[in-house]
């Protein structure tokens, strides 16, 4: 690889050992060093160091804070990094309801600078303090409160993209860029449009392994619906004009605490018509995590979890007609017992243990880590009984401990093995559950990378 035609580019590339070990790794579980790390400042430096990777056929990576969970952000190739710069937030229009965001621009940064004018961004990944907008756009990321705003490429309303040749591109419904790749995609996805149908039907809010066909297929000339969730292997998103919403007026939370999984499941089935923002659900080896922390203590007070032991928690909010829709939650006695937060404080208490989840679960003691590999596959939410029912013959003979919680509303449970991968056995139980899950949501018509990305992780299962 010729890096004088890299360092030749007018962008600043690194090449320091340092700084390829800081890169090679994100939040997923592979280790891959880079041949460099690029820091555009802008759509034109990002072009030129795109350009002359291809010149020197080096394979790029687009990168974002590196949170995502699949090993999308990793690779052999020149990372082109677009956290450290990029961070401009511009053309704020209340009436059209968008602005525009450099790649780089933080999730929590963007929420601030809208607060004051009664504005959010709807998507809410629990990473909001880290995960970029290029990153949320690239992996469509979502939260909790997906049956209320949608995904993050529901909100999106244009990109400014530099291909893979440098070209620098705005694409979207009022552009007219892109033609010829617009109208080869448009055949290519009416062709199999009945496949598309068959594998994709509706039902699913959460549901993105790569390229957003069926949505391309609903709107065949925003090609933002291709490039969001495309993971940057379509180009790089340089910036993007982007949807925001009203911040809700009125919030309620309700906790309904089980004795198991299934029952959760089976609960949020018929909590669904009660047309919540969000039904989150922890099990008992996420919250265990809070024992004896100090931080936690009073949301375990709140949640009473030191004398009434439960094993699985649904969080469940409402926004909009609240006091009679908890009134409703309470009357349904579900599980062992329904909890009311009584203010925003309490709500903070409980939210900031879902929040921190992942931090908690991994920050286990031992060699053993609860994984990520089979943790964004989703299903139809009325499947979510049989489905957990599906896991637990896969993988309660394996004798494993396993975490489940996650966006159960949507049908999608981060579910994380608690493996060693340092021992042969834990490595290859490792295999022996990725194949057999992949294989239990192809029989649902679910989806296996729901919100996270396909990455490294899954690539050989689509
Ligand atoms: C503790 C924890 C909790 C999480 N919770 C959630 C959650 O609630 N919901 C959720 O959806 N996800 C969640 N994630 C996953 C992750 O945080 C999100 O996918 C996030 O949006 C990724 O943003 P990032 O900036 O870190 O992207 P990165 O990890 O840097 O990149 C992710 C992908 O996007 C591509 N990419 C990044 N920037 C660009 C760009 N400018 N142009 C083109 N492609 C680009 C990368 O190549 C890669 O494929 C969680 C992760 C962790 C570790």
């Amino acid at each position: 690889m010729n890096k004088r035609q890299l360092v030749a580019a007018d962008c600043d590339v690194t090449f320091d050992n340092l700084t390829r070990q800081l890169y090679a790794s994100d939040a997923s579980v592979y280790q891959i060093e880079p041949v460099g790390v690029a820091f555009p400042k802008s759509a034109q430096q990002a072009s030129s160091v795109i350009m002359a990777a291809a010149d020197a056929g080096v394979p790029v990576i687009p990168r974002g804070a590196g949170s995502g969970l699949s090993g999308g952000a990793i690779g052999d190739g020149l990372v082109v990094e677009f956290s450290r710069h990029n961070r401009q937030i511009s053309d704020l229009d209340l009436e059209q309801r968008t602005v525009r965001c450099g790649a780089g621009v933080v999730l929590d940064q963007l929420n601030t600078f809208l607060k004051p004018h009664g504005f959010c961004f709807g998507p809410d990944v629990a990473t909001s303090s880290r995960a970029t907008i290029g990153g949320m756009i690239a992996n469509n990321s979502s939260g909790a409160r997906v049956p209320v705003y949608g995904t993050t490429a529901d909100h999106v309303v244009s990109l400014e993209m530099v291909l893979a040749d440098g070209r620098i591109e705005n694409v979207g419904a009022r552009y007219d860029s892109l033609g010829a790749e617009r109208q080869m995609i448009a055949q290519l996805v009416q062709r199999h449009a009945a496949e598309i149908a068959e594998w994709m039907p509706p039902g699913m809010l959460k549901r993105w392994s790569g390229y957003g066909i069926e949505r391309f297929l609903r709107e065949p000339h925003d090609l933002t619906e291709i490039f969001s969730a495309s993971e940057g292997t379509l180009g790089a998103i340089c910036s993007a004009e982007l949807n925001i919403v009203p911040r809700p007026r009125e919030k309620g939370l309700g906790l309904v605490f089980f004795a198991s999984v299934a029952e959760a499941m089976q609960a949020t089935v018929e909590l669904l018509p009660l047309q919540p923002a969000a039904i989150e659900h922890i099990d008992k080896p996420l919250f265990d995590q809070t024992k004896g922390q100090l931080h936690f203590q009073a949301a375990r007070d709140l949640m009473e979890l030191d004398t009434k032991p439960c094993e699985a928690i649904l969080i469940v909010e409402f926004y909009g007609d609240v006091a009679e829709r908890l009134v409703a939650l309470s009357a349904m006695r579900l599980g062992l017992r329904t909890l009311i937060c009584r203010n925003q404080a309490e709500m903070n208490l409980v939210w900031a243990v879902r929040k921190a989840g992942l931090s908690l679960l991994t920050g286990r003691v031992g060699p053993a880590k609860p994984l990520a590999f089979i943790e964004d596959a989703a299903v139809p939410p009325a499947q979510l009984p049989a489905y957990v029912a599906g896991l637990e013959r896969i993988m309660n003979p394996m004798g494993l401990e396993v975490c489940y919680y996650g966006h159960a509303a949507t049908g999608l449970l981060h579910v994380r093995p608690v493996l060693d991968l340092r021992t042969a056995t834990d490595l290859a139980k490792y295999r022996q559950i990725a194949d057999a899950v992949s294989q239990l949501v192809r029989e649902f018509k679910g989806s296996l990378a729901a919100e996270h990305g396909v990455g490294i992780a899954r690539t050989e299962y689509m």
